[in-house]
């Protein structure tokens, strides 16, 4: 760990030219004063990336980057959404940095986290997640969703941190282990935690987006959410058989309820025979499918090829 980290700020932008200026301006103060207090190199940027804009942003990017020494800029192709952005931003930035932090064009998560981010990295922590501590300024609906959503994914068995978006610090050594993970559907913020290593919170209060609108409209966080969900668990398959079950046993309640019927004579010819079997073969199916969902669970989690471990430290090398 050094003392003073090469630091770069990764900032995913799409269509954001009526933010740039602004946060521009926001973050040459804080690395500024950063840079000033020996918190970190000199040598440390802010990269933005620009995720295939259909407006100015790549040449507002390239404007700043040709007035300030601090900004600098790369370009996809074209537009493939925040995650894939995201990592691009990551995947790049680790070439020259010892830390990155990733955060939103819009500052909506507040800047001045970075110190403390900063502070515990020199802790020895490898990553640190920001947490909203508060949800006032997001509007009802996105904070009972949002909220009901990371219950949900801890429901499912997925180790992710609460409220934690996509706000944090990594080292170059957890990048770099990171990049093993070859999944194309990612969940980035779910990801990370399957890295390991030692890691840390910091708490902070998310703001409105200050200009501009969200890039984020309701169809692509359901998407998002329905992403994280099957790209980390396989439980939706495990409920279709554990489903099967329930049928089933409803289906013996139903053949005794039948029979019994059938006794005390108050049916009509064929009854009997149809609710039983529709009952059971019901229940059947069910657990069939069930059963074929484990197995693509099984090959679903064999072809995302996720590393089986990472070492970390390895005491024959310190020798
Ligand atoms: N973003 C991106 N590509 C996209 C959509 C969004 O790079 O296809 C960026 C966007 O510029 C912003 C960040 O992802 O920096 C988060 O988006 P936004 O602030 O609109 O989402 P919200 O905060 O409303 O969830
Ligand atoms: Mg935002």
């Amino acid at each position: 760990m050094k003392k003073e980290p090469i630091l770069y700020v990764v900032v995913p932008c799409y269509n954001e030219e009526e933010v740039l200026e602004e946060t521009t301006k926001q973050l040459k103060v804080k690395m500024e004063s950063l840079i000033n207090k020996k918190e970190i190199s000199a040598k440390s940027k802010v990269m933005y990336v620009n995720d295939g804009s259909k407006d100015k942003t790549w040449e507002i990017i390239k404007k700043i980057n040709k007035k300030e020494k601090l900004f600098t800029g790369v370009t996809l192709s074209r537009n493939r959404g925040h995650q894939n952005a995201l990592l691009g931003g990551l995947m790049t930035a680790k070439n020259y940095a010892d830390i990155v932090i990733s955060m939103d064009a819009d500052l909506q998560d507040d800047i001045n986290a970075m110190d403390e981010m900063i502070k515990k990295y020199k802790e020895g922590n490898e990553i640190v997640y920001g947490v909203r501590s508060a949800r006032k300024k997001d509007t009802f609906f996105k904070r009972v969703t949002a909220e009901g959503f990371y219950k949900f994914m801890k429901f499912l068995g997925v180790d992710c941190v609460y409220n934690h978006a996509d706000y944090r610090l990594t080292s170059k050594v957890v990048l770099d282990e990171f990049e093993k993970f070859k999944e194309v559907n990612l969940f980035l913020r779910g990801m990370f935690p399957l890295v390991g290593y030692k890691s840390d919170v910091v708490y902070y209060e998310r703001n409105e987006r200050f200009a501009g609108e969200s890039k984020y409209p309701l169809k692509k966080m359901l998407n998002f959410a329905w992403d994280g969900i099957t790209s980390f668990s396989v439980k939706p398959l495990r409920f279709i058989c554990i489903l099967g079950f329930v049928i089933l046993f409803i289906s013996i309640a139903i053949m005794l309820y039948s029979l019994i019927m059938k006794l005390i004579g108050q049916t009509i010819a064929g009854w009997t025979f149809l609710s039983i079997s529709i009952w059971f073969i019901g229940g059947l199916q069910m657990i069939s499918i069930g059963i074929i969902g484990e197995y693509v669970g099984k090959m679903y989690s064999e072809t995302k090829a996720r590393p089986r471990f990472i070492i970390s430290e390895n005491l024959e090398e310190k020798k």
